[in-house]
């Protein structure tokens, strides 16, 4: 109650007091914004659950929460939510970031248990039933993990140095300027030698995300390439797209792996598979076996790996830095620390290799946490966590997709108006769908979608620098 007088008072002290004052009024505003800021951390008599990651797994548990006797606290280092299918058309250019991006303060602004804080959480303290995070120590009665994957360099230095990953908005952003740098680089060329680097894409795995953008990449060479760009040539555009395994779309059907090959070539996208990735410097890639290509747009999109706070014992991080969680998504050794989606490994008979990195299996597994929490907290016995796979789509362009649906299996026209059915219905707020959904019937039409704009230059050699801060996010 003093704390709204003390507001309410304000723009009167405000307008009467004199200057010498006021000081003293501004230092209790101050800390009256500070109390407000850390009422998030208080504790009430409800217990406190914690959810590290605003991503498809965190949104759910905090939604299913709604209404039930818990204080949730959701922290995330950024303020919104990623919709990560589309990413690669913001990287080329068809596809602002705030139209697959939304505000999850907004998302939420109608559930009363809600609090939201901008964070990066650093480490657990498991012991103390505590984290650790750039807004300070918080506690919690019970912890959900939901801090999803990054991308994996499998130790390779030079590579994480010199190529681009695609695994958030600033990075899908910094490879559009990237890409649109270069293509205007290579009109000041005079020499097809010195153009080639520049024109010549290489993206690196060939799974749903390599095969889109390769598909994205390949559009853009086909149909806006000379109209943008009068003094390049399509043929002196490459894009290779390579693999070490022997198929693309791995964990898809053989026939929608052989249909996305076919697409992707008749695109006139180099399909290079058994090729492995041995280096690369910024100018050329080298292949085991001596083949080189030279390249400045080199995309890896071949693998990622865990990401997840300090703090949880080595015994329990398991192949890809997964945390291994039990059949209640628990995290093993804890009571009341849960793990979901690309950060958790459920290792079982029937899930050797835990789940797939899909949105679904992080959709689900959020959905049955908040479930089981409750559960626990009722004394109710719970069950074990059960994956329902509805199935894979991925699409390679206009009119160009692969559907698998469990036995259905369909590609072509259908499977890419069902991708993109998929696709809109599951982006978050009524306004990125209209947008989206805008966006597309234009490029459809006229060949010729997005803005394609250098907001700001994109820099190598932040993004090269050492430091994690600005290789992330430069
Ligand atoms: C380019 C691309 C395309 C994809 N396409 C598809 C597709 O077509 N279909 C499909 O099913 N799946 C697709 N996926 C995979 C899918 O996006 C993931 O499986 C899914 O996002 C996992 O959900 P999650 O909740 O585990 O993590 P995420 O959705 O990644 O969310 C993790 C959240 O945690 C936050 N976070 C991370 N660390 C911290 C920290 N220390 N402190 C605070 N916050 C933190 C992040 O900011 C993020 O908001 C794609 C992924 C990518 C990268």
């Amino acid at each position: 109650m003093s704390d709204l007088l003390l507001l309410c008072s304000c723009k009167r002290i405000f307008k009467t007091a004199p200057k010498q004052h006021l000081e003293p009024f501004l230092f209790e505003c101050i800390g009256f914004t500070i109390k407000c800021i850390m009422s998030t951390t208080d504790k009430t008599k409800f217990p406190r659950v914690v959810i590290v990651g605003g991503g498809f797994g965190g949104l759910q548990v905090a939604g299913k929460l709604d209404g039930k006797p818990v204080d949730v606290l959701m922290l995330d280092k950024h303020n919104y939510h990623t919709f990560q299918p589309l990413l690669y058309q913001v990287a080329t250019g068809s596809l602002e970031a705030e139209s697959i991006a939304f505000s999850l303060r907004k998302n939420f602004s109608g559930q009363k248990n809600f609090r939201f804080n901008i964070a990066e959480v650093s480490k657990i303290n498991p012991e103390k039933n505590t984290i650790e995070t750039s807004i300070g120590e918080i506690d919690y009665d019970y912890l959900v993990i939901a801090t999803g994957s990054t991308t994996n360099f499998f130790g390779n230095k030079d590579i994480e140095e010199f190529a681009m990953p695609m695994k958030s908005i600033p990075e899908a952003l910094n490879l559009r300027y990237s890409i649109l740098q270069n293509l205007e680089e290579a009109t000041l060329k005079a020499t097809k030698a010195e153009k080639e680097p520049l024109l010549t894409f290489v993206l690196v795995g060939a799974g749903p995300t390599g095969v889109e953008l390769a598909g994205a990449l390949a559009e853009i060479r086909n149909h806006i390439l000379c109209k943008d760009y009068p003094e390049l040539k399509k043929e002196d555009m490459k894009v290779y797209l390579v693999d070490f395994l022997p198929k693309v779309l791995g964990p898809f059907s053989d026939e929608a792996s052989r249909k996305a090959y076919d697409f992707l070539t008749d695109m006139g996208v180099d399909v290079l598979l058994n090729v492995k990735v041995e280096s690369y410097d910024g100018k050329v890639i080298k292949f085991e076996g001596g083949k080189t290509i030279k390249s400045k747009n080199v995309i890896w999109s071949a693998g990622v790996m865990g990401e997840m706070p300090g703090g949880l014992s080595k015994d329990i991080i398991v192949r890809g830095n997964r945390i291994k969680v039990d059949d209640n998504c628990r995290v093993e050794g804890t009571g009341n620390i849960y793990a979901i989606g690309d950060v958790a490994a459920m290792i079982t008979n029937d899930t050797p290799k835990g789940h797939p990195g899909v949105a679904q299996v992080a959709i689900q597994m959020g959905k049955y946490v908040a479930e089981n929490i409750m559960q626990t907290i009722n004394g109710e016995p719970t069950k074990p966590f059960k994956y329902f796979d509805k199935g894979s789509l991925a699409t390679i362009g206009r009119n160009k997709a692969v559907a698998d649906l469990g036995k259905v299996k369909f590609q072509g026209f259908f499977a890419w108006l069902v991708w993109m059915f998929v696709h809109l219905i599951s982006l978050l707020g009524f306004r990125n769908k209209v947008i989206v959904f805008i966006n597309w019937i234009g490029s459809y039409i006229s060949f010729n979608g997005g803005s394609r704009l250098i907001i700001r230059k994109f820099n190598r050699e932040a993004l090269a620098s050492k430091d994690p801060q600005v290789s992330k996010t430069a």
